[in-house]
């Protein structure tokens, strides 16, 4: 069976085809994304107007793109799944009034689904069903949450959030500080790269002994970055950019990775996954690895076109549906842009 995956929820526009096996397995044949990142680029932030235009003029295309690049048709379409949340709202719209066309022309079932657990499911794609349940720690532009996911077809429960800022927020933030580009997680991990994560003792929010043992805090982290270059500044010292970058990086992948290992071991659960665009961070994922291979847990990142957002991964979580027997969503969909990540779909 073919799944069909819509995603529209931020800046990207993505469309994924994925082929269901009567044994459950899913193989990816497309995963075609074009991203307005560089219209939002000047504004230092997404524009939500100018994404969902975007969209509109973007959706089209990437679907034929996606269907030509798995050389299927839309007569060989089995199911439809959007994104229905959460995310911007009128961004949401253009996806699903897509979605909704699609499948009341083709007459085929529709699936609105949840971004988040998409963000999750993305690894499925690249190594096979997850054990349940395991640990997700779901870290994006938007979100950095801890989740206990027991499947992904329902049953995904927040453990953890953030109390103010996301990762990647933070990451673009201090983008901004640094005078680096929008997004700012690939420049800063590049520069980081040339620098040491030791030269500067940058907060680790949330972690004395007495704060909640699965939220982080990234707002005061953001703060102490920017307090620190302006006195640099003040003093005329010169600013040692590659130490900033890489003792900022070092103090977001301590704190992520230090408190995902923490709720496995808590929970007595041996598998951690990394989803979301700060996946993609090449410190998080070496830093995970080196304390999970030490911890005897198993850790899997997807490939980081897996990590940001993309169509294939709205068709993934479409496909544990699918194979779940679910029941499909109205044609009268309804978009939640605050939809939580507990609402897998949205009948
Ligand atoms: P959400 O999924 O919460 O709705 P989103 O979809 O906008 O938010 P993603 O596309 O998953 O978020 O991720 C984008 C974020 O990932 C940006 O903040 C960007 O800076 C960050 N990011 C991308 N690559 C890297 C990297 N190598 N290191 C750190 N952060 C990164
Ligand atoms: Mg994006
Ligand atoms: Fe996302």
């Amino acid at each position: 069976r073919i799944v069909l995956g819509i995603e529209s929820s931020c800046d990207e526009t993505g469309v994924g085809i994925v082929r269901l096996g009567a044994d459950g397995s899913m193989e990816l044949l497309a995963d075609e994304v074009a991203s307005s990142v560089e219209q939002h680029a000047r504004f230092g932030g997404v524009v939500p107007e100018v994404a969902s235009r975007a969209h509109l003029e973007a959706m089209v295309p990437t679907m034929s793109r996606a269907l030509e690049k798995s050389e299927l048709t839309l007569d060989d379409v089995h199911s439809i799944a959007v994104t229905a949340g959460p995310g911007l709202a009128g961004a949401l719209l253009v996806g699903v009034s897509a979605a909704k066309a699609y499948a009341a022309a083709l007459d085929k079932p529709l699936y609105g689904v949840n971004h988040l657990a998409g963000h999750v499911a993305a690894d499925t794609l690249e190594h096979g069903p997850l054990p349940s349940p395991c640990v997700a720690l779901l870290v994006s532009g938007g979100h950095s949450q801890l989740l206990l996911v027991e499947d992904l077809a329902g049953k995904i429960t927040e453990i953890g959030s953030t109390i103010d800022d996301a990762a990647g927020e933070a990451y673009d933030k201090v983008a901004r500080v640094l005078d680096l580009p929008y997004p700012g997680g690939p420049p800063i991990d590049k520069l980081a790269k040339t620098g040491n994560g030791c030269a500067i003792a940058f907060p680790r929010g949330l972690t004395g002994p007495r704060d909640a043992k699965y939220d982080f805090s990234f707002s005061g982290l953001k703060t102490a970055v920017a307090r620190w270059v302006e006195n640099r500044e003040r003093d005329g010292l010169e600013i040692p950019l590659a130490d900033v970058a890489a003792s900022f990086q070092e103090a977001v992948a301590d704190v992520l990775t230090g408190k995902a290992i923490r709720a496995i071991k808590d929970l007595g659960l041996d598998t951690l996954v990394i989803s979301g665009g700060v996946a993609a961070n090449s410190r998080l994922s070496g830093l995970a690895a080196e304390r999970c291979a030490a911890a005897g847990i198993t850790l899997r990142v997807p490939r980081p076109r897996l990590c940001t957002d993309n169509g294939a991964m709205i068709a993934a979580v479409g496909a544990h549906l699918v194979a779940a027997d679910a029941e499909p969503s109205g044609l009268d969909l309804a978009t939640d842009p605050g939809l939580p990540v507990s609402q897998v779909q949205i009948l």
